[in-house]
């Protein structure tokens, strides 16, 4: 194997949970009493895999890109920003092989929702639903995330070069 070929990217985010704000997460709106607080609408895993795509090729992270003090970015759909990115990496001729994701809140359920989330990343990355894989977890009721104060995501994504 040519190491070229291949190159991985690993992503973190948190947002707090706030009264007032939808709840978007993976591009879902989930019904919920408080909303995930930021300057875009807070897509805390979308926001977790733009940093993964941009750190598999060693791009600025997505504070430098999308900085929080840009009015543009004020509400922004992190979906949008999502294309943008992947069409950064396109660019740089690479496509996605394969991605995995970790959605720690203690609350809501996040499992009947995940089925509409892989199906709008599937739609925006040119992957395929069997190639994205989505976990919701717990922090069993301890530190913010399990006081139901903040959700927190991890991703890691392949790139292979086309
Ligand atoms: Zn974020």
């Amino acid at each position: 194997m040519n190491k070229t070929n291949f190159r991985t990217g690993i992503g973190y985010d948190l947002h707090r949970l706030e009264e007032n704000r939808d709840l978007i997460i993976g591009g879902v709106k989930i019904p919920y009493e408080k909303g995930l607080l930021g300057h875009s609408d807070a897509d805390v895993l979308v926001h977790a895999i733009i940093d993964a795509l941009l750190g598999s090729l060693a791009l600025p992270d997505i504070g430098t890109l999308f900085p929080d003090t840009d009015e543009k970015y004020k509400g922004a759909n992190s979906i949008e920003l999502l294309k943008k990115v992947f069409s950064m990496v396109k660019a740089k001729g690479y496509l996605i092989g394969n991605l995995d994701t970790n959605i720690i809140a203690q609350a809501p359920k996040m499992m009947p929702h995940i089925p509409d989330m892989k199906k709008t990343l599937s739609a925006v990355l040119e992957l395929a639903t069997e190639d994205i894989s989505i976990k919701a977890k717990t922090k069993e009721h301890l530190d913010a995330v399990g006081e139901k104060r903040a959700i927190e995501a991890q991703a890691i994504v392949t790139v292979y070069k086309v």
